[in-house]
């Protein structure tokens, strides 16, 4: 690890760079990242740098590299595992390149790193879009990055190298900013939706099977409460409840071809035995089309469901058994829907210490061709 004299140097080093240490005042408010684990609530990074475009980044990056010194990247903070905070390691946080350039015909935006949506955890790979647009690996059609040589490499949508991009996240470098399509502003069928629970299995079936929101409420008699309305998506986003973001939380997730029947009654039958404490997000997405005239690494077929269950104990002597619910719950999901599994991962959801193999474009040793 290099010694802490290498630091002191660091502001004159990289002049015209914000850079902070640990005794600088905005320190702490930079350093706070939503996972609270313990062991990563006591790591202070030696530093954290906060470039506001793709040659400082380089700057920072070529710092690194000089002087052995190893680090992180970090932008929204919501990782569920923390993997932006590493002991010893220079933070490089992207949140300040904030730019946004709608292209002349209006088809196209490039979008800095840092530009977050009001919740960027919320709107992430999979979002309210998805079964109209797809995925947000499906709207990427350029990428900068910053590699590990600190060197600035632009990608645009005829370069093959992009295709190992999408959907690895930052593996390859730091992420400067995105192209991405643009497209027009249009409503949706959201809000909150309460049923009987006593023939839950039947109701999450139908909702299953009814594929769109308004005709599985037209045809399900047993609801109690229908805040469901056709918002645009402004007031979509403003309508969403505020983040409670309680301290302990994990996540596991899984892809599947379809969600089956016996996948759907795995679920139900996990409502009867889930833990007390824990705020919990069971979701699976329907059938996300995936656009076959774009090219990424995610193996998930040309249509698949995406299974998650995420939680947040309030209490982290809680964790474990809510760890054990969704480990139990994913093990049953596995083993119910064996024969229709994707090898995929989510790069950004799969736990620390699990496999994460079939993430990522490992097709029988495909380099992407990207250097550094
Ligand atoms: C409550 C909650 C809800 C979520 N809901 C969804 C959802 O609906 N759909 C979905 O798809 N996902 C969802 N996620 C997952 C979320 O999309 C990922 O955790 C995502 O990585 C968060 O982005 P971030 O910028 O906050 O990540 P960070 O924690 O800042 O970083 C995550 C990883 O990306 C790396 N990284 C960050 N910035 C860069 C960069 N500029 N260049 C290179 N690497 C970088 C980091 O080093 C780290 O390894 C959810 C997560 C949470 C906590």
């Amino acid at each position: 690890m290099p010694s802490a004299s290498v630091f002191s140097a660091l502001d004159s080093s990289l002049p015209g760079i914000t850079v902070l240490t640990r005794s600088s005042p905005s320190y702490p408010g930079r350093r706070k990242i939503r996972c609270q684990d313990e062991a990563l609530a006591k790591i202070e990074p030696p530093a954290i740098a906060v470039p506001k475009s793709g040659e400082e980044v380089s700057s920072v990056v070529h710092w690194c590299m000089s002087n052995g010194v190893r680090f992180t990247v970090r932008d929204g903070g919501n990782d569920y595992f923390g993997r932006t905070v590493v002991e010893g390691a220079l933070v490089i946080d992207t949140r300040d390149i904030t730019y946004l350039h709608v292209a002349a015909d209006r088809k196209t935006a490039t979008v800095g790193a840092g530009f977050l949506m009001k919740d960027p955890a919320t709107f992430g790979g999979y979002g309210p879009m998805q079964h109209s647009l797809g995925l947000g690996i499906d709207q990427t059609v350029g990428l900068e990055i910053v590699t590990a040589k600190g060197d600035v490499v632009n990608f645009g949508e005829e370069d093959m190298r992009l295709d190992g991009l999408r959907g690895t996240g930052g593996n390859h470098g730091v992420i400067v900013s995105l192209k991405i399509k643009v497209c027009p502003n249009f409503n949706l069928l959201t809000g909150i939706l309460i049923y009987d629970s006593r023939d839950f299995n039947k109701t999450i079936r139908d909702y299953n099977d009814a594929a769109y929101l308004g005709k599985f409420i037209a045809a399900t008699p047993l609801l109690k409460v229908n805040r469901v309305a056709s918002k645009g998506l402004t007031e979509y986003y403003a309508s969403m409840p505020p983040d409670r973001n309680t301290p302990w939380g994990g996540m596991r997730t899984q892809y599947f071809a379809k969600m089956t029947r016996e996948l759907t009654d795995v679920v139900v039958a996990s409502l009867v035995t889930m833990p007390t404490d824990p705020m919990v997000n069971l979701s699976w997405t329907g059938d996300v089309p995936i656009n076959p005239e774009v090219n990424h690494c995610i193996g998930v077929g040309p249509s698949h469901v995406f299974l998650s269950a995420s939680f947040f104990v309030s209490d982290v002597r809680n964790k474990e058994a809510a760890d054990s619910w969704t480990s139990e719950m994913f093990e049953a999901a596995r083993k119910a829907g064996a024969g229709g599994m994707c090898e995929a991962a989510h790069p950004g959801l799969t736990p620390l210490g699990e496999d994460p193999r079939g993430a990522v474009g490992v097709q029988d040793g495909q380099g992407n061709g990207i250097e550094g």
